[in-house]
């Protein structure tokens, strides 16, 4: 017999595609068969290491090749080129073999072909917090209440409880205020256009925990949308290979071996943009060169113009550090040597360093990662929030994390209670029968 088909259309970028390749690999262990659609030059950057359990498709994009496009020209690509392709690839399919598509929020464009054109079931993906989902969703409340003007700039300053469930969040920290003020009114206009299009999903899938409010949010039970928080996604022990945009370093495994255990200060931004300018990154180099304690940080070979004279030859020769291009992420966050992980507080990359129960040293910068940090720094208590990125901000923030045992205790009981009997796997798998009982 012919299994059912889910189709997956993640957003083009690392912390995406992997939370959807987990999700696609859970459907495959649920007996579906999963295809995930993805532009073409993301396509051809992990083609090499197909993972043979999950079908990869590439949609004419119209990018240019060996390209690095930012927000808005994949933004381009996805509103103008990428629909009718989505269109001829769908008109392959018999009509009931498709019996669900999952769509990354950040990736509504294809709604309107799937839902809209098509009829098929469609979920969203949010691949983050429910909590960060809640306060794009709160939207058109914040208008209602004039709380944000109709182009997003919020109408007052200080912390603010948007969402009654949610912690106060700073109004600079809306996911949207990146950038210069053209730049944010466009982002805006995106979550706008988003929220528009979602009307027509039927689930929100979320890779976020159902569990007690103290350690995440109850999922809202707001119309006849569901949101299901189903997450952590954890994929299946027998397909683990995750596929990454760029090939992995190894050597700095190599070099952990060689540290004392919870010496290591891991230093990773992410896998999105140029996370600072020369001043920061300058002012980071130096800190952590007198921090004097071993550390990895991950950065592009063509963002280090802007290091201190010398900085890497000194602590190459002097074995302090390595700097690498694009790290085995998990893999260092699992190793003992790795005390604390600066971080700008992705979701992807905290829950990581929760189940490595490493404590984090945040700098958000942009989208949700500043809902993610006031979980880590206030609610869990698992973390301390930089407010710069000076030398004295940076040693200060080490010295403190590393002497910090009690977060130590507290991470190991927080991810047991993630993990716990309530956890999203059940979720899913309720879920899943529904989906089942549609199809059948
Ligand atoms: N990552 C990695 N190697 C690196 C940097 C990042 O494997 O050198 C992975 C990391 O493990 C995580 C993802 O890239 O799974 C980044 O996702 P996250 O949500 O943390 O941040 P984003 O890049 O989406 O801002």
């Amino acid at each position: 017999m012919k299994k059912p088909i889910v189709i997956l259309i993640p957003y083009p970028a690392q912390g995406h595609v992997t939370p959807m390749q987990n999700l696609a690999s859970t459907f495959v262990s649920q007996g579906f068969e999963a295809v995930i659609v993805l532009p073409q030059y993301v396509h051809k950057k992990i083609i090499d290491s197909d993972d043979e359990n999950i079908k990869w498709v590439g949609l004419v994009d119209g990018m240019e090749e060996d390209t690095t496009p930012d927000f808005f020209a994949i933004e381009s690509a996805m509103e103008n080129i990428m629909p009718k392709h989505l269109e001829e690839f769908l008109q392959k399919y018999e009509r009931i073999e498709v019996c669900l598509v999952v769509v990354d929020l950040l990736a509504s464009w294809a709604i309107q072909v799937t839902a809209g054109m098509f009829g098929i079931p469609t979920a969203g993906f949010w691949p983050a917090m429910l909590s960060s989902y809640l306060l794009i969703a709160s939207i058109p409340h914040m208008l209602q209440t004039r709380l944000i003007s109709d182009t997003g700039v919020p109408q007052h300053e200080g912390k603010i409880n948007f969402v009654p469930e949610l912690p106060v969040v700073s109004t600079n920290d809306l996911p949207w205020l990146i950038g210069t003020i053209g730049a944010r009114k466009e982002r805006f206009k995106f979550w706008m256009r988003t929220l528009e299009r979602s009307i027509k999903l039927k689930w929100i899938l979320v890779n976020s925990f159902p569990n007690e409010t103290k350690v995440g949010l109850q999922p809202s039970s707001s119309n006849s949308q569901h949101v299901l928080p189903i997450g952590p996604i954890c994929r299946p022990h027998e397909l683990t290979k995750t596929l990454s945009f760029w090939k992995e370093d190894l050597s700095c495994l190599k070099w952990l071996t060689n540290q004392k255990a919870n010496s290591v200060v891991y230093v990773s931004f992410g896998s999105w943009v140029n996370p600072m300018g020369e001043s920061k990154l300058k002012n980071l180099a130096l800190a952590l060169e007198a921090s004097k304690r071993p550390f990895i940080w991950v950065l592009r070979s063509t963002w280090r113009e802007g290091l201190p004279n010398g900085f890497l030859e000194r602590v190459l020769k002097q074995g302090i550090g390595m700097v690498v291009s694009w790290a085995p992420q998990t893999k260092i966050l699992q190793h003992n040597s790795v005390g604390c992980f600066i971080t700008h507080c992705g979701w992807n990359s905290t829950l990581e360093a929760l189940e490595f129960q490493k404590k984090l040293l945040c700098y958000p910068m942009a989208g949700d990662q500043f809902v993610n940090c006031v979980y880590i720094v206030e609610i869990w208590k698992v973390g301390l929030r930089l407010n710069g990125l000076s030398q004295n901000d940076v040693e200060e923030g080490i010295a403190m994390l590393m002497e910090d045992n009690e977060m130590d205790t507290r991470l190991i009981t927080l991810y047991q209670r993630i993990m716990g009997i309530n956890n999203g796997a059940l979720l899913f798998k309720s879920f899943v029968e529904q989906l089942k009982k549609l199809n059948s």
